[in-house]
């Protein structure tokens, strides 16, 4: 299984695939070969928790050829409750500021051609 699929199946049960330096802790997001923290070379995949909170996000009104039917919706960035890491993902039925609180608690629901799939919790 490639580390694309890995990481997808395990978005789709509700989690992040990280990778996880074996010499400080250090969790990364994507396929790497050296810690960003230690230059230590050895990691080990951990499954962290697809809750957060909204730390920022972009409504798109004006989606890419293929969206226009998901609009409007809004490009979230989630900082994950378990970690330092963050995710970017597709939250639906965003219009205007208010209907998203940057703070506001979300979680990781799915992944299809959007993308991560994130709802408020
Ligand atoms: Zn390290």
């Amino acid at each position: 299984m490639s580390a694309k699929q890995e990481f997808i199946d395990s978005i789709k049960s509700g989690k992040v695939l990280a990778r996880k330096c074996k010499n400080c802790g250090e969790l990364h997001l994507a396929t790497i070969y050296f810690c960003q923290k230690c230059g230590h070379k050895e990691f080990e995949n951990t499954e962290i928790d697809g809750h957060g909170a909204v730390a920022t996000y972009t409504i798109i009104t004006v989606p890419p050829a293929g969206f226009e039917k998901y609009t409007p919706y809004a490009w979230v960035i989630l900082s994950l409750d378990d970690s330092d890491l963050r995710i970017s993902g597709f939250m639906a039925n965003i219009a205007i500021p208010s209907d998203l609180l940057v703070g506001t608690k979300a979680k990781i629901v799915g992944y299809d051609d959007r993308g991560i799939i994130l709802e408020k919790q």
